[in-house]
């Protein structure tokens, strides 16, 4: 039976698909500029939202197609006022559950993502400097980040931290951020700034992962370590550190054959890439009572080898205005 749902979760290149990002709401109580276009932008009104029950509808048929990832994202999903109950209900599945944050209010859903089976936390955070955090999000939030981050780790979390490096703006933190994972058991990710609607991105903001690599060379003696299967992030060990770093190199290495992301926006749209140009309305499909499979299915099949079929690794050719997508904020990272 597995390898039927395998090869229904399999698209024209052969890879499958058993990992799942459901974006919970598209607002969120920072403003990274990298993300959130315009402080005015409106969020999706509740009633055009994925609701509970239907989250948990869409997940389930996810599953029963061979899904056995989920994570929780957005947006910031600790905003969705009913986290606790898609968390809990989507906790009965047969899943390994994650979550996606930007830390600010974690400290009070962390007995509850202990209790759903949650082990493993991405927490955001681009800078370790006060007047640099505000410039980045708009808000003063960046001593409760660190703290909630060193609660994560003390709850017994596995805790990557996730930095996008843009240069002339945070690329002078690399070190700083090596650092720390060498003093704490906590796992920074690098992440190569990626382009999207109305996102201010310039190729020459593209600090590449073999300017990282050079930078931490200058500082550090480390290794690299060996990648599992749908690894996205090439991932290093600094001799003696408690922790590791790894890079997500989207634009300069994107890692697209070996993809097995799928991705369910808040208002209930299914992306085969973060770049697709096309979307299937699966939550407009549950509501008409429509089945739901076949969609999927379809979809999957029209997944491009590389990059949303938009660009390739030859990332300084890239015209973002020309660009067909979402922000990133309401795709759902
Ligand atoms: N609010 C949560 C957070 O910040 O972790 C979850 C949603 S956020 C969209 C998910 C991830 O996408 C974050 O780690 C964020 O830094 C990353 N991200 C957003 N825009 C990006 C961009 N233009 N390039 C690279 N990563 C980006
Ligand atoms: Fe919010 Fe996360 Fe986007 Fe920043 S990256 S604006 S925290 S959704």
């Amino acid at each position: 039976m597995h390898d039927i749902f395998e090869a229904l979760l399999t698209d024209s290149f052969q890879r499958p698909h058993q990992y799942l990002r459901i974006s919970l709401t598209d607002a969120c109580n920072l403003r990274c500029f990298y993300c959130m276009p315009d402080e005015d932008s409106h969020c999706t009104p509740h009633h055009q939202l994925m609701q509970t029950n239907e989250i948990l509808s869409l997940a389930k048929t996810f599953v029963g197609l061979g899904v056995n990832k989920i994570r929780l994202t957005g947006g910031e999903p600790l905003v969705r006022k009913e986290f606790p109950e898609i968390l809990k209900a989507l906790s009965e599945l047969p899943v390994q559950l994650t979550l996606t944050s930007n830390g600010v209010f974690l400290d009070k859903y962390l007995d509850l993502l202990k209790q759903s089976g949650v082990r493993s936390i991405n927490i955001s955070l681009d800078t370790l400097e006060r007047e640099k955090f505000i410039l980045l999000t708009k808000r003063d939030n960046l001593d409760i980040v660190k703290a909630n981050i060193n609660k994560a780790i003390e709850y017994g979390f596995h805790v990557k931290v996730n930095m996008v490096v843009m240069r002339g703006i945070n690329e002078n933190e690399l070190c700083d951020f090596a650092a720390w994972s060498v003093n704490m058991p906590l796992h920074i990710r690098f992440i190569e700034f990626m382009p999207f609607t109305g996102n201010q991105w310039h190729h020459d903001k593209v600090y590449t992962r073999d300017e990282i690599l050079h930078t931490l060379a200058g500082k550090f003696d480390f290794i690299p370590l060996a990648k599992e299967p749908h690894d996205t992030a090439h991932k290093y060990f600094v001799k003696g550190a408690k922790g590791s770093f790894a890079i997500i190199s989207t634009m300069s290495h994107p890692f697209c054959g070996d993809c097995n992301r799928l991705r369910l926006t808040a208002d209930g749209k299914m992306r085969n890439c973060l770049f697709a140009t096309h979307e299937t309305d699966l939550l407009y499909a549950l509501r008409s009572g429509q089945s739901i499979e076949p969609l999927i299915v379809e979809n999957l099949k029209q997944k491009s080898q590389k990059l949303g079929g938009q660009f390739d690794e030859h990332f300084e050719k890239i015209q973002p205005e020309t660009l067909q997508n979402r922000s990133m904020i309401a795709i759902g990272g």
